[in-house]
């Protein structure tokens, strides 16, 4: 949506360090999901736009690539310490972007971000090559240099912690970057920039070109002067991605979708699987890439996982994210809610039975119930697709075998979890699943030290740990001659 309020404050791009209005001329209403309130004005950026960030980024790529990596280090130590100071401000702005509760932001997003930004400061001078031994008339060793320009491509469901993961190590090993936000949720990145800047990133390191993915997206992964993409999003614009990263041989990494299954055998402590498979699901009003979106419950526990999680999902506290009482906001957008509504009609329809929510709440804000479906079928679309809303699906089973086969029968392969007493059984059913991530007797937790990603419709690589300094560098052999 095009518009001239101006009483809403104006957001323009952030390229070489100076805000630039878009050469369009053009802003889109930023909605605040829980009111539908407009709150910001922000930049449309243009094809045109990305060529002058890309020329800026290109432009600054030498010198911070050939900074003493220590002093790298450094910058991003004090870029960790502005975001700490500046904490408040931008759980704020994440919350009213992206209908997050408050509480969930300060205690969850905030400090991984932070923790991202500090972890890879230190990675900026250990990033380096081998003396690998081949003739004795030769010294042979290793580089690694950084791979370029990035293009950082952002969806909007954890836009702040997402970012980082990309933006902290590609600065850490000396790429220039630009980051491309979800059109919906785009004020924290121009802020985090901004922050950057102040912490000495020099200008041209860190761009932000703000507007829509057909167009800022397409044109950055179009365009020659970048050398990777990586991209976190639906599995659908991931292939167009990878496609049209074809062009010049960029190098792409792809986090994208999943059906998470949350396995609990009928050993398992019940009270504390259904309370973790509740969280796995509701929380970030299951939008969350590994929300365990199928609970496959052992079939002499099924009632009663079924139960326990209804009574839960009705526990859940919707509504406001700025009161401190809240426990799950709206979805982030009408299109979003229309997504998760539909995907409730479907389930009625395929015959499986809502046992608790499936409508929306109120009539004012994205708000949709905590959603429970029993009598699922493994077939079954709601079994197959990615919702990316608060609805579980649970999902009978009678053996070790079954569960290995529903769990690992769709095209995604995000994470699992697996709950059981039986030590030999959890290990065993843990290397059988399917899933870059496997979490035993537990649920959710993310760590920026492990590496994280799938196959299949999930993506394509790794982000985290040294996964994401192989990611943002490139190998150089060197032979010296010694006769
Ligand atoms: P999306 O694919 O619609 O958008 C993601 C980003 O890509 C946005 O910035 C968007 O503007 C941009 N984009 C859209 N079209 C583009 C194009 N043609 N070229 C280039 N860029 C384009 O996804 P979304 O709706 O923002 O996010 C939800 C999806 O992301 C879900 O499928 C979810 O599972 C996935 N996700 C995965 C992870 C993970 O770590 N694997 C994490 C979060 C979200």
């Amino acid at each position: 949506m095009t518009a001239t309020r101006p009483d809403l404050p104006k957001h323009d791009l952030l390229i070489d360090g100076k805000r630039l209005p878009p050469g369009s001329g053009e802003y889109s209403t930023d909605i605040n999901p829980a009111t539908e309130e407009p709150i910001a004005l922000v930049a449309q950026g243009s094809a045109a736009d990305v060529d002058t960030a890309v020329l800026a980024a290109r432009a600054a790529l030498k010198s911070w690539a050939g900074m003493r990596a220590a002093d790298r280090g450094r910058i991003l130590n004090r870029f960790a310490d502005l975001l700490e100071a500046h904490a408040e401000e931008l759980i704020t702005l994440e919350s009213l972007d992206a209908g997050k509760p408050l509480a969930a932001v300060r205690r969850q997003d905030l400090p991984a971000v932070v923790d991202t930004v500090r972890y890879y400061a230190g990675w900026c001078d250990k990033i380096h090559g081998a003396v690998i031994p081949t003739r004795p008339d030769a010294l042979t060793y290793t580089v690694r240099e950084p791979v370029g320009v990035v293009a950082a491509i952002i969806p909007w469901n954890f836009p702040l912690m997402i970012g980082m993961w990309k933006i902290a190590p590609a600065l850490a090993c000396g790429c220039t970057l630009i980051v491309k936000p979800a059109e919906i949720t785009p004020l924290t990145a121009l802020r985090v920039a901004e922050l950057a800047l102040e912490a000495g990133v020099p200008p041209g390191v860190f761009n932000v070109v703000t507007g829509k993915g057909s167009v800022v997206g397409n044109a950055l992964v179009a365009h020659p002067g970048i050398d990777k993409v990586t991209f976190t999003g639906s599995p659908g614009v991931g292939r167009g991605i990878m496609q049209g990263a074809a062009s010049n041989f960029k190098r792409v990494t792809l986090e994208l979708g999943g059906k998470s299954a949350n396995v609990i055998f009928a050993d398992a402590d019940i009270d504390a699987a259904t309370r973790a498979a509740a969280s796995g699901i509701f929380f970030n009003s299951g939008q969350v890439c590994s929300a365990g979106s199928r609970i496959l419950a052992q079939r002499k526990v099924y009632d009663e996982v079924v139960e326990r999680l209804t009574t839960r999902a009705r526990a859940i506290r919707v509504g406001d994210p700025a009161s401190p009482d809240t426990t799950m906001g709206p979805v982030v957008s009408a299109a979003q809610m229309k997504t998760v509504l539909d995907y409730v009609e479907i389930g009625k329809r395929e015959g499986a039975s809502a046992v608790t929510g499936g409508a929306r709440i109120g009539q004012r804000g994205f708000f949709v119930e905590p959603t429970v479906f029993a009598n699922v079928e493994h077939e079954m679309r709601i079994s197959q697709e990615e919702i990316f809303g608060p609805v579980a699906s649970v999902i009978p089973f009678e053996d070790e075998a079954e569960a290995v086969r529903i769990a690992n029968g769709t095209a995604f392969s995000l994470a699992a979890g697996v709950w059981s007493a039986d030590i030999a059984r959890v290990h065993k059913v843990a290397g059988e699943l399917r899933a870059g991530t496997v979490w035993i007797n537990t649920y959710g937790y993310t760590d920026v030290r492990l590496p994280w990603g799938g196959a299949g419709d999930s993506g394509l690589g790794r982000e985290h740990g040294d996964a994401a300094i192989e990611n943002f560098t490139e190998p150089k052999a060197i032979w010296l001659s010694l006769r």
